[in-house]
C-alpha cells in the first residue's frame, strides 16, 4: 500500500553540512489512530486521502514513508529576548514532498519523541493542543494568511505526563520549510562562516531563487524577508491575531506563520491583549507585535552581516537601512489593509487620522474587533454595542460616508471589497474550547463544523451566522500555554 500514498519525498536539507541536523527516527507509539486527516491538503500535495486513511502507523512514526529520511533540525533563538540554543525537540522532518506542480514542502510530525535536542522534554505532544493547533492553523489558512498547515492528528494510545496525564497524540505539519530566523543565528554562533554562506544559499534556493543573480545576494535576502514578515505582521494586526511566542525561533524565512502552541484572536480590541499564560511582561501583546518582528528581524540582520560585507562597518550601516525601511513596508501594508477593510481603495492623506479614530473608539468603548468591521461591512448595528450608541461613533459614521462617496468605485464595489477584507467569523477562543472539549471525548461534531465554517470565513453564508455571536462574559480572562 506504502507505494500508493503517492509519496515523492526528497531531503535535501541532508545535503547542509551535518551541523544542521540530527539523524533521528521517530519513536514508536502502542496504537496510532487517526482521528483527523485533511483530505484537501493530502491531495494538494499529490498524495492520495483515501490510502492515507490506513496509514495511521506512518501518522504515528511507527512507519517512514518511501524515500524519507527522518531528521531533527538543528537552530538557536531568542526566547523572550534570551538567547539559547533549541532545535527539534519534540518534532522530526520526514522529508520534504514534490507537489504535483513541482513545489518542494517539510512533511514534520510533532510530539514524535525525543531527539538530541529534547534538553529535559519528553518529546511528546497531549491531543488538545494538537487539535487547537489542526484548527488554528487551518483557519489561518483559511483567513488568507501564510501559514504551516495541518495533515493530520493521530492519537497514541499512551498517556503524557504534564500536571497530569493527559491522552497523547502526534500532529503532521506541512510547511513551505522550517528555516527560522533561529536557523541562521544558530549557523552565526556554532558554524563557520561557510556553514552560514551554504545555509544562505540554501535559503535563497529554496524561497528566493531570483535573488541568485543579485549583486549582493545576502543583502537582497534580509530585504525580501524583511518584506515577507512585515506584510505578515501586518495581516496578523489586520485580522486580529495574537501569535504569543514570537521567539527568533519561531520567525520563518519563507513568511509563513509557525508554531501555534499559544496564539488566539482577540474579541475586544484592545492593544494590551496578551493570552500566554507565560507571557507575564506582555512582550507579545496585540499591539507589541509589529515592534517585535523588527527587534526579530534586527537578529536577522545580525546574523547575515558577515556575509554582507567583509567589512564589518559597511556590513552594519547597509543593514540598518534596510531596518529603518521596515517599520514603513510594514506601515504601508498596514494601511492598505485597513483601507480595504473599511472598503477603500484610493489612498487620501486623512485616512490615516479617520482608521486612528476608528480604533480608538473601538479599544475605548470595549468593542469587538471582529465584529465592528462585521457591523461596517453588512450595514447592521447591534444596538446594544456601546460603540455604536456613542455620538462620537456616529460622528465618524458620518465622516466614513463622507469619504466613502469621494471614491469612484460604485457602492456594490464597496461592499465586496469589505466583504473580501473582513472576515465573518474567526476562531473564537470561546468556540474553539467547546469543540476541543468535546472532541477530547471523541465527539468531533463541534469540531468538524467549526473547522468547516471556517474555510472560508469571507463567506458571510447564514450557517455562519451562529458562529459571529459574541462570547459569553468570561469569569477570568482567557489563557493560552505553550509546550503541551
Ligand atoms: P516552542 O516554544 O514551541 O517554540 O518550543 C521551544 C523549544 O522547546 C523547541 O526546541 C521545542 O522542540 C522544545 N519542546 C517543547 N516541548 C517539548 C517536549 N515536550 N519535549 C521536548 N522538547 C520540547
Ligand atoms: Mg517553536
Ligand atoms: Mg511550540
Amino acid at each position: 500500500a506504502q507505494q500508493n500514498e503517492g509519496w515523492k519525498l526528497d531531503n535535501s536539507y541532508q545535503r547542509l553540512p551535518g551541523i544542521f541536523y540530527a539523524r533521528v527516527q521517530p519513536t514508536p507509539v502502542k496504537a496510532p489512530d487517526i482521528v483527523k486527516l485533511n483530505k484537501t491538503l493530502a491531495k494538494e500535495i499529490g498524495l492520495d486521502p483515501e490510502q492515507l486513511k490506513g496509514a495511521a502507523d506512518l501518522f504515528g512514526g511507527n512507519r517512514v514513508p518511501a524515500g524519507g529520511m527522518p531528521i531533527a533540525q538543528a537552530y538557536a533563538g531568542h526566547q523572550f529576548a534570551n538567547f539559547t540554543m533549541l532545535g527539534d525537540g519534540r518534532a522530526v522532518l520526514l522529508g520534504e514532498q514534490i507537489t504535483p506542480v513541482g513545489k518542494r514542502v517539510d512533511i514534520q510530525l510533532k510530539g514524535s519523541g525525543k531527539t538530541p535536542f529534547s534538553r529535559g522534554g519528553d518529546g511528546r505532544a497531549v491531543l488538545a493542543p494538537m487539535l487547537r493547533e489542526y484548527l488554528i492553523s487551518e483557519a489561518m489558512h483559511g483567513l488568507q494568511i501564510p501559514t504551516n498547515r495541518s495533515l493530520a492528528v493521530v492519537t497514541t494510545g499512551e498517556n503524557v505526563q504534564r500536571e497530569i496525564e493527559f491522552p497523547g497524540a502526534v500532529l503532521t505539519r506541512v510547511a513551505d520549510s522550517h528555516l527560522r530566523v533561529g536557523t541562521f543565528q544558530y549557523a552565526r554562533h556554532w558554524g563557520t562562516k561557510e556553514d552560514l554562506q551554504v545555509l544562505a544559499d540554501y535559503a535563497i534556493d529554496r524561497h528566493y531563487p531570483d535573488l541568485k543573480e543579485a549583486d549582493n545576494r545576502y543583502l537582497a535576502l534580509l530585504k525580501e524577508v524583511v518584506k515577507k514578515q512585515a506584510a505578515l505582521v501586518a495581516k496578523w494586526q489586520l485580522i486580529g491575531f495574537i501569535h504569543g511566542v514570537m521567539n527568533t525561533d519561531n520567525v520563518t524565512i519563507s513568511g509563513q506563520t509557525i508554531d501555534y502552541g499559544p496564539c488566539a484572536f482577540m474579541d475586544q480590541f484592545d492593544r494590551s491583549t496578551v493570552f500566554s499564560s507565560i507571557d507575564v511582561q506582555g512582550r507579545y501583546a496585540y499591539g507589541n507585535q509589529p515592534d517585535i518582528t523588527g527587534w526579530n528581524l534586527a537578529r536577522f540582520a545580525e546574523s547575515l552581516l558577515l556575509l554582507i560585507d567583509e567589512n564589518e562597518e559597511a556590513a552594519l550601516e547597509t543593514v540598518k537601512d534596510v531596518m529603518h525601511s521596515y517599520i514603513d513596508v510594514y506601515e504601508e501594508h498596514w494601511l492598505n489593509g485597513m483601507r480595504q477593510k473599511l472598503g477603500l481603495t484610493e489612498s487620501q492623506t486623512a485616512d490615516k487620522d479617520l482608521i486612528a479614530r476608528l480604533l480608538d473608539l473601538m479599544e475605548q468603548h470595549q468593542a469587538d474587533y471582529t465584529n465592528t468591521f462585521r457591523s461596517l461591512t453588512l450595514g447592521v448595528f447591534d444596538e446594544k454595542q456601546k460603540l455604536f450608541q456613542s455620538n462620537a461613533f456616529k460622528q465618524w459614521y458620518q465622516q466614513w460616508k463622507e469619504r466613502l462617496a469621494t471614491e469612484q468605485a460604485p457602492k456594490s464595489d464597496v461592499q465586496q471589497l469589505m466583504k473580501a477584507n473582513n472576515p465573518s467569523i474567526i476562531p473564537r477562543n470561546y468556540l474553539v474550547e467547546e469543540a476541543l472539549d468535546s472532541a477530547a471525548k471523541g465527539e468531533f461534531e463541534l469540531f468538524d463544523a467549526l473547522l468547516q465554517v471556517l474555510a472560508d470565513p469571507f463567506a458571510y453564508s447564514k450557517e455562519q451566522e451562529p458562529y459571529a455571536v459574541l462570547p459569553p462574559e468570561p469569569d477570568q480572562p482567557f489563557q493560552t500555554f505553550c509546550g503541551t
